[in-house]
């Protein structure tokens, strides 16, 4: 969370700005003292009627509750706090990357998807993170510091799409709030400051980023006003020119210089461990750009319909099969210790398998397979109640053909957590957003357009650089025009057809045990939602430890867990949920984070 203005609504008036070439404006003197004391948290929970937005930022949370004051629906709530996001979460999310959005419409009933992965350039090929002079696969942080690393935006086709289909107002008023506070500028807190230096060394590297972010050559301070009026001039040039502007105009021309000859400084104030390499994305690639439409998963959990993203997500189907081995038992009737032993041995099968099958161009009946009952009961009865199984757990074989606890072989393997940003919205129609959307690493691939206030996505280092499945084919290799499989989770649950729950966060593959053990804590543990989304978080992805937030491994749980044969890799914080519960005769409960990530930002329209 960036802003600590609060819901006041108040107009800011920022006196003696010093302003940066490339727009960014710290306060100083009384105007920062007064925006600084303006600056309170937002709540991380509301109760109440009207509409919901949950997000992890107090400046997007209100962008989005003012369009929904002003009768705008959950989907134009939605992009214009994306759209806000934008700005104050630059390191997480903005149009430089992607996401997916699951929208229930309340009228016909129905869930649908957007599919707004970044893809693959048409040249991308296995070997793109394969240097040829070595034959050996790039260290992450080679591949991700790189134009190779960048896939064709699909956010602002996205936010394009979601309002044609369902919205009510347009993208360039959808845009406004969020040029607003890019003009304006915002608070800096410590998470933003953090975030910066933590990539110093990449923003470094180039003209442009280091001119946005490393003013005079240090982390904007904490308390000043940040502005980037190079954003706002590019949002408002594709609120003027449409997304036109950006997938065959001149921000494409602008993407595809930076990705083919990324603004290296001549002179970083700090080195870099590797050669800048140049990417190929083109501006054929980015005219070629479509968002997708795939079906939303769907399972049944315990009498109710969960929604979720398929491939190239990995999130549906994950979170999907997850609960379906989960189902197998009375899990609120176990103890606690026993619940989230079965929590993570789940976690465990269900990522062996996604890791095996599932990414980009997958048979959908495989899909279909991974989330029938039968597969979910020959994945259960491999959990040991006495004792947690020696990871990595090998995948089983969604052959249609179930029976008993078949012995399979082979390994698993999984990547790196990075981050993301989350939302929810409802509407007074009853209509329900939950979108997650990213740039991948925290700071994506550390190239700031130049002139254009935005970050390149590094997305393609979620395909995996190497064949990872022994002799069995792996599924996430890259490809031309290919989509990087996922985590992303956006989740939304429904009880006799209308809406019980909605869903998300960010954290890598994360994303996926941190939806499924809200799930859990909200639906078969006795947790509010509140409480499920403050719970200390853990998560087992195949890997031979789990990682654990320290209030988990610390807990009378946590040592009994340890006991079952668990071992903890420590993690200060995991994931950034968002949510919203629906509590009947339209009464809305909107949740957000009481403390990851700073606090997030939860509304309702009226209280
Ligand atoms: N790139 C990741 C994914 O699509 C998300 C990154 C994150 O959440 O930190 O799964």
């Amino acid at each position: 969370m960036r802003i600590r203005r609060g819901f006041s609504l108040v107009t800011l008036t920022i006196c003696a700005l010093v302003v940066n070439p490339a727009g960014t404006a710290v306060a100083a003197g009384d105007g920062a003292a007064s925006l600084a004391a303006e600056a309170t948290a937002a709540p991380p929970t509301a109760t109440g009627y009207g509409g919901a937005v949950s997000t992890v930022d107090a400046e997007a949370t209100r962008a989005g509750l003012e369009v929904l004051r002003r009768g705008g629906n959950a989907v134009d709530a939605a992009v214009a706090a994306a759209a806000t996001l934008g700005v104050t979460e630059p390191f997480s999310a903005g149009i430089g990357g992607g996401g997916f959005f699951v929208y229930y419409d309340a009228k016909s009933g129905r869930v649908s998807t957007l599919d707004g992965r970044e893809a693959a350039p048409a040249s991308a090929d296995e070997r793109l993170f394969v240097n040829p002079d070595t034959g050996a696969a790039y260290a992450f942080d080679e591949a991700r510091i790189s134009g190779l690393s960048v896939g064709t935006p699909g956010t602002l086709a996205t936010w394009r799409e979601a309002l044609r289909r369902w919205g009510t107002h347009s993208l360039a008023d959808s845009l406004q709030p969020a040029i607003g506070v890019a003009r304006d500028g915002f608070v800096v807190d410590s998470t933003f400051q953090s975030q910066v230096n933590d990539d110093k060394a990449a923003f470094a590297q180039f003209t442009s980023t280091r001119e946005l972010y490393l003013p005079g050559g240090q982390a904007p301070a904490v308390g000043s006003v940040f502005r980037n009026r190079d954003l706002a001039d590019t949002y408002a040039a594709i609120a003027r020119d449409g997304i036109d502007a950006f997938y065959t105009g001149p921000i494409a021309r602008d993407i595809v210089r930076t990705v083919q000859q990324p603004p290296v400084a001549a002179d970083p104030s700090q080195p870099w461990a590797y050669p800048i390499r140049p990417g190929s994305l083109s501006l054929r690639d980015l005219a070629a750009y479509r968002v997708r439409t795939p079906m939303p998963t769907h399972s049944q959990y315990r009498g109710l319909d969960v929604y979720g993203m398929p491939a190239p997500s990995s999130g549906g189907t994950t979170v999907g099969e997850a609960l379906n081995i989960l189902e197998k038992v009375d899990l609120g009737g176990l103890d606690r210790t026993q619940a989230l032993h079965h929590y993570l041995e789940a976690s465990a099968l269900a990522f062996a398998d996604r890791n095996r099958y599932i990414g980009d161009g997958m048979l959908p009946w495989v899909q279909r397979q991974l989330l029938t009952d039968g597969f979910a009961a020959e994945r259960a009865c491999r959990i040991d109640p006495a004792r947690a199984a020696t990871k990595p757990v090998p995948p089983g074989v969604p052959d249609h053909r179930y029976g008993g606890c078949v012995a399979t072989t082979g390994g698993a393997f999984d990547s790196y957590e990075n981050h993301t940003t989350n939302l929810t919205v409802a509407d007074r129609w009853g209509n329900v957003v939950e979108y997650t959307l990213t740039i991948e690493a925290t700071g994506g691939n550390a190239m700031v357009v130049p002139g254009r206030g935005f970050l390149l996505n590094n997305e393609l280092t979620d395909f995996n650089f190497v064949p990872t499945q022994g002799d069995a084919p792996d599924p996430n290799l890259p490809g031309p025009g290919k989509r990087p499989r996922s985590s992303m989770s956006p989740t939304i649950v429904l009880a006799d057809g209308k809406p019980f729950l909605a869903v998300g966060s960010p954290g890598g593959s994360t994303i996926i045990t941190t939806v499924l053990q809200i799930l859990i804590g909200r639906i078969d543990l006795g947790m509010s939602l509140p409480q499920a989304i403050a719970a200390p978080r853990a998560t087992q992805r195949n890997t031979a430890t789990v990682t654990a937030e320290p209030a988990f491994s610390s807990s009378p749980e946590g040592q009994a867990l340890a006991v079952l044969g668990h071992r903890y890799t420590p993690s200060a914080e995991i994931g950034a949920a968002t949510g919203i519960e629906f509590l009947g005769g339209g009464r809305l409960l909107a949740a957000a984070e009481p403390a990851r990530r700073g606090g997030g930002a939860a509304a309702v329209v009226w209280g």
